[in-house]
């Protein structure tokens, strides 16, 4: 442990290290400890899916180039504030994730500015995974091939179902032969991470569908594949459609046994479930090819949110930005930083005491079905055990064949494969 403190002193003084000891402010030092990931929103999207409540508008083109421009004096912003109060000169950053919305509405040569202040703003690893959002049907090849040029590694297509019909009822944008095309040209490119989102449990959504859908993303060889059953949010076309018996409800038993079958599907096609609702094959060297942005979630660990809606965890603080386009390029352009890592688009900044830190760190860790939390990690930041923090729950879990101790001399406490089915439930003891 000492060692490892060494060798970050040289960005934080001996000083405010002890502060932080005496205060028992575990995410300061976690903070201090680790490489940042970055998140940047872009909130644009051809046109509203039927199924979508995200943070995204439709027929706000215009705006791209002033959000832009919010969005590298955010990131700039961000990075000088940590500068001035010592959190570090030039924050290291280990993985950069453009989500959405829908990212590849950007011109490269906008990706281009971003990824340039950012890499002068901050100490961006070489081997950073740089992740780009992108719908099937908004890329060409010459588009695909500029943004591996630019450093982007790593690209993640909405595909959701491989089924017209389905595709037409989430109001979706593109067709099954766009996925084939864009998978394709990525290839081209170079591109040798490529995930693909599909989603499943729609609204009379057959089994041998959602087969066909899994089998057509098969067939395309991505290295990664993220799962979602669809649940209806209120205030989408398809919450009004569903309340006015339009379209039925989601059968949630149907959708569990989609959510079985694809486990046993990829499972054979030799995917290693490492998340819940993600799958990962393997490099030649054994590597696992999951997303190591979206491990920083899963582990607690500290990220930065830029752009509008985009949420954060830094310093001891869970922010979430403004969420409106216009209020946000408003905000950025009127200033008022505040210190690290506070930006002006904050619509809330919210302190985490450990208590909270400790729960959170339990409810994500468990997503991981393989890695869980680890034993030794959980007492290295918070300064005891698992059993010393919840004998009883452990104990009731692991009795009731929800939860495990896994790895050598039981170093990880993860769900068993019957806790997967019950995951929310086994997360509500920990809270
Ligand atoms: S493409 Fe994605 S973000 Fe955009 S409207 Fe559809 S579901 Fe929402």
């Amino acid at each position: 442990m000492a060692e490892l403190y060494q060798t970050f002193l040289p960005r934080f003084s001996l000083a405010s290290l002890s502060r932080a000891f005496a205060a028992g402010k575990s995410h300061v030092i976690l903070d201090w400890m680790s490489a940042y990931s970055l998140y940047l929103h872009i909130p644009f999207c051809r046109h509203r899916c039927a199924y979508c409540d995200f943070n995204t508008y439709a027929g706000q083109d215009s705006a791209i180039p002033a959000y832009v421009d919010a969005l590298i004096a955010e990131a700039t912003g961000v990075a000088g504030a940590a500068a001035t109060d010592g959190a570090g000169e030039h924050l290291p950053v280990q993985t950069i994730f453009f989500g959405g919305g829908t990212p590849s509405l950007l011109p490269a040569e906008s990706l281009a500015r971003i990824l340039g202040a950012i890499r002068e703003g901050y100490a961006v690893a070489e081997t950073a995974e740089i992740t780009l959002e992108a719908n099937p049907g908004t890329v060409t090849a010459g588009y695909l091939e500029a943004l591996r040029g630019l450093g982007i590694n790593r690209i993640s297509f909405g595909m959701q179902s491989a089924d017209p019909f389905e595709l037409r009822q989430l109001e979706r944008q593109h067709d099954p032969l766009d996925v084939i095309r864009a998978v394709a040209w990525a290839r081209q490119a170079g591109f040798e991470q490529i995930n693909l989102d599909l989603i499943y449990g729609l609204p009379d959504q057959a089994i041998e569908t959602w087969a066909h859908t899994l089998e057509f993303a098969l067939a395309l060889r991505p290295e990664h594949l993220s799962l979602y059953a669809l649940t209806i949010e209120e205030g989408t076309p398809l919450y009004r459609w569903a309340s006015r018996g339009l379209v039925s409800q989601p059968d949630p038993d149907r959708a569990a046994d989609m959510y079985e079958l694809a486990s046993e599907r990829l499972d054979r096609a030799g995917f290693t479930q490492y998340e819940i609702s993600n799958w990962a094959t393997r490099s030649p060297d054994g590597t696992l090819l999951s997303c190591q942005h979206n491990l920083t979630y899963w582990r607690n660990q500290p990220y930065l949110g830029i752009g509008a809606g985009a949420h954060g965890y830094a310093g001891g603080y869970r922010t979430a930005n403004v969420n409106g386009i216009a209020s946000y390029i408003a905000r950025i352009r009127a200033a008022g930083w505040q210190g690290f890592p506070l930006s002006p688009a904050n619509a809330t900044a919210t302190p985490i005491d450990r208590e909270t830190e400790i729960k959170e760190t339990m409810m994500v860790g468990l997503r991981l079905v393989q890695e869980g939390v680890s034993a030794e990690a959980f007492k290295g930041r918070f300064g005891l055990s698992l059993m010393e923090r919840y004998p009883r729950e452990i104990n009731e879990l692991v009795g009731w064949g929800l939860l495990e101790w896994a790895g050598e001399n039981d170093r990880r406490l993860r769900l068993t494969s019957r806790g997967r089915l019950l995951g929310n439930q086994v997360f509500m003891r920990f809270i």
